[in-house]
This record gives structure tokens, sequence and C-alpha cells, in this order.
């Protein structure tokens, strides 16, 4: 308990003014110092977060560890370009997080398609099918870049600021007809949306 009590931030603490505003500030300070990445790599990027994991840059130092599933996980990293294919496979992956979860675009792939600009199976500009937190750019990012976004989630949750999830719930009819212009008639069921039926508009 002693060693908890060292390391939160009472003078920052001290400033907020209102309950409920200290309480979601307790919250997310704990959030923020516990965070479970997916074990899913997606492009080539995907070689850099065993070392970023493992001993060599140790991101457990900081919160952040594995996790087996989706159901377990609170960060997606999407670590690369996505076929047409894979981008599908992840929308149902980040459907299946439970909230708060949080999504980090590792490479520059992830904003405009990268090397792959005008490939005819590859999706470009993926902020229009998910919804994402922090941007880690490079080819490839190296381990540091990705413990640097790491960092600037960490401070956007302590900050109340990081809305992905809440984004993509508002404005999921957006989101579900950019998904309908490259599936077409092949969507996903959304069965792992409750609140979102697949043939369009919430619950
Ligand atoms: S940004 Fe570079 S390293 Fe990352 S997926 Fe694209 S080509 Fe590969």
């Amino acid at each position: 308990m002693d060693e908890i009590k060292k390391d939160i931030p009472l003078e920052e603490l001290k400033n907020i003014k209102g309950e409920q505003q200290i309480v979601d500030w307790v919250v997310n300070w704990f959030r923020k110092q516990s965070l479970w990445v997916l074990a899913y790599g997606t492009g080539c990027g995907a070689i850099e977060v065993p070392p970023t994991m493992t001993a060599r840059y140790d991101a457990e130092r900081l919160g952040i560890r594995g996790a087996a599933t989706p159901r377990q996980a609170d960060v997606l990293i999407i670590s690369g370009y996505l076929s047409y294919k894979t981008l599908k496979r992840v929308i149902r992956t980040y459907e299946q997080m439970q909230s708060p979860k949080y999504v980090i675009g590792l490479g520059s792939c992830v904003m405009n398609g990268g090397m792959y600009w005008d490939s005819y199976n590859t999706a470009k500009q993926l902020d229009k099918y998910l919804p994402f937190d922090i941007y880690v750019a490079g080819c490839m990012p190296r381990p540091e870049a990705l413990i640097d976004g790491f960092v600037a989630l960490q401070k956007q949750i302590s900050q109340g600021k990081s809305d992905g999830a809440d984004r993509y719930k508002q404005n999921i009819d957006w989101y579900k007809a950019n998904q309908r212009e490259i599936f077409g008639d092949k969507m996903l069921p959304s069965y792992t949306c409750d609140w979102y039926y697949s043939d369009g508009g919430l619950v």
C-alpha cells in the first residue's frame, strides 16, 4: 500500500475539484497502470512487439503485458498494413473486447496504406473502419517508439481523453457504412456488439 501511495501524484490529485472528478481521476490512474495487450500481429510491425514485451525493453515495468484473448485485453495494436481479409478479423476482434478499450496504430501503413497505397487488396486510412487512440509513425517503428506510444496512451487515459470506444459507439452507423463499402453483403454479423444490429441501427 505504501508503494502505491508513493507512486500516486498527490499534488495533481489535490488540484482536482468535485467528488465525481476525483473518482474518475483515481479510476483512470489505476486503469493506465494495467494495460493488457492482445497478442495479435497484423503486419510487418508485429515483429517489434515481442522485444517490446520481453526482457530487452520490458514493457511490463510500465504495467503493460500480453493477453491471450480479446475478452481479457484492453489494447489492440494494429501493427501494420491490413488486407481486407485481415481487416474483417480485426473488426471482429475489436468488437469482442470489453470497454474501456484502446487501439494503437503502429507504422505508416496504418495511416495511409504506406508502401501498399495502391494495392488492390489492402485497406488504406484505417480510421474509417476502427477508432484509433494513438498512432506511432515510422516504417517500421522501433520498440522505443512503441513504448513512447504506450506512454502517450497512458497520459491520455489519465486525462480521461482516450475516447476511441465511445467514438466507435456514437458513430457506429458511419463505421458500419464504411465497412460495408469493402465487404458488401459479406459483412460480419455484429453479434459481439449487443447494442448494434447488423441490419443497421442502434438498439
Ligand atoms: S509501415 Fe512499414 S513495417 Fe509497417 S506494415 Fe507498413 S511496410 Fe511494414
